[in-house]
C-alpha cells in the first residue's frame, strides 16, 4: 500500500488522549457512481493527490468491468502521533450497463473486515490487533437525479447495519442553493421510508461552551451534505489563493460556508467524530455481526440460509 505523510492542522484532543500509546487506525470508505468527483474529494480533504497515478478504464471496459476496491494509506502525523488513515475507493460503482448486484462485492469487502477482526479476536495476538474495519462511508449521491435512485437504496439498505453512513450530494456546484435544500429534504425523507439508518450524530454534552453548541446542530443539519471537492488552487484578481472551481461567471470555493459543506464534513471527520465512528464501529455494528455468528454457531445452518437470502 502506496504511503504519503500529511501534515494536520488540528489532530483533536480526544484522539491525543486515547491514542497517544496505540497510534490509531481509521478506515474511511467512498462509495458511489463513479464520476461523481469521489477521489477529488478526497484529495481536497487530505490535501494530497492519492490518485496521481489512477488509470481510467475505457469506456468499452467499463461495460464488462468487475468492482476493483482499492486501498490507499496515508499517514496523518501531528504533535508526535500517527493516525493511520485508509482510504477505500470502489471506483467504476454503478458504472456497468448491468448494475443488478454490482454493490456486492463493497458488502462483502466490510464482512470480510469484521471477519478478519473476529479471527484475530479469538486468536493468540489479540492485543495486536490490526484493525482494518471500515469506520465510515461516504455515499455519493448525484446532484442530478431527483433524489436516490434504486441502485443507491439498495446499496445503502444492503450496508446500513455494517458500516456509518455518511450521505453526501456530490457536485453541489450544480445547485442552486433552493435546490439544494429541497434536495436535502427528499433524500431525508426517502431515508426515513426505506428505513435506512444513517450514522447518527451523538448529542453534544451540555457543558460544551456554546459555539461548539451551535457548530453542532448546524452539522446536524447539513445532512446530507452537500459538497464540491477541487484540487486547484484559485486567484481571483489578486485576492487570497482558495481551493475551488472557476467558471466564465465566477468561483465556487470548497472551503466557503456559503458555498458548500465542505468544512462541516472535513470538521467532523478529522476533528469532531472520528472518535465515536470508531467506537459505534466496535460497539454496535460489529457487536451486532459477531452476535449474529455466534448465533449461527449456536443454530447450525442458519448463517448459510441467512447469506443466501
Ligand atoms: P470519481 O470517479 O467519483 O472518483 O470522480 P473524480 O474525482 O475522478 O471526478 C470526475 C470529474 O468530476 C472530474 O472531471 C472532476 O474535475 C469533476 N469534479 C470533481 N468534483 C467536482 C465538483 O465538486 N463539482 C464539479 N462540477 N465537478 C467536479
Amino acid at each position: 500500500m502506496d504511503k504519503e505523510y500529511v501534515g494536520f492542522a488540528a489532530l483533536p484532543n480526544q484522539l491525543h488522549r486515547k491514542s497517544v500509546k496505540k497510534g490509531f487506525d481509521f478506515t474511511l470508505m467512498v462509495a458511489g457512481e463513479s464520476g461523481l468527483g469521489k477521489s477529488t474529494l478526497i484529495n481536497s480533504l487530505f490535501l494530497t493527490n492519492l490518485y496521481e497515478d489512477r488509470h481510467l478504464p475505457e469506456a468499452s471496459a467499463r461495460l464488462t468491468q468487475t468492482l476493483t476496491i482499492e486501498r490507499r494509506g496515508v499517514e496523518i502525523e501531528e504533535g508526535g502521533i500517527k493516525v493511520k488513515l485508509t482510504l477505500v475507493d470502489t471506483p467504476g460503482f454503478g458504472d456497468s450497463v448491468d448494475c443488478s448486484d454490482c454493490w456486492l462485492p463493497v458488502v462483502r469487502f466490510i464482512e470480510e473486515q469484521f471477519e478478519q477482526y473476529l479471527r484475530d479476536e479469538s486468536g493468540l495476538n489479540r492485543k495486536n490487533i490490526q484493525d482494518s474495519r471500515v469506520h465510515c462511508c461516504l455515499y455519493f449521491i448525484s446532484p442530478f437525479g431527483r433524489g436516490l435512485r434504486p441502485l443507491d437504496v439498495a446499496f445503502l439498505r444492503a450496508v446500513h447495519d455494517k458500516v456509518n453512513i455518511i450521505p453526501v450530494i456530490a457536485k453541489a456546484d450544480a445547485l442552486m442553493p433552493k435546490e439544494t435544500q429541497a434536495l436535502k429534504q427528499r433524500i431525508r425523507d426517502q431515508l426515513k421510508e426505506e428505513e435506512i439508518n444513517i450514522y447518527q450524530f451523538p448529542d453534544c454534552d451540555s457543558d460544551e461552551d456554546e459555539d461548539f453548541k451551535r457548530q453542532d446542530a448546524e452539522m446536524k443539519e447539513s445532512i446530507p451534505f452537500a459538497v464540491v471537492g477541487s484540487c486547484e488552487v484559485v486567484r481571483d484578481g489578486g485576492t487570497r489563493p482558495v481551493r475551488g472551481r472557476r467558471y466564465s461567471w465566477g468561483t465556487v470555493e470548497v472551503e466557503n460556508p456559503h458555498h458548500c459543506d465542505f468544512l462541516n464534513l472535513r470538521r467532523m471527520l478529522v476533528q469532531t467524530h472520528l472518535q465515536d465512528l470508531k467506537e459505534v464501529t466496535h460497539d454496535i455494528l460489529y457487536e451486532g455481526y459477531r452476535a449474529s455468528c455466534l448465533q449461527s454457531l449456536a443454530r447450525p445452518g442458519a448463517r448459510d440460509r441467512a447469506s443466501r437470502r
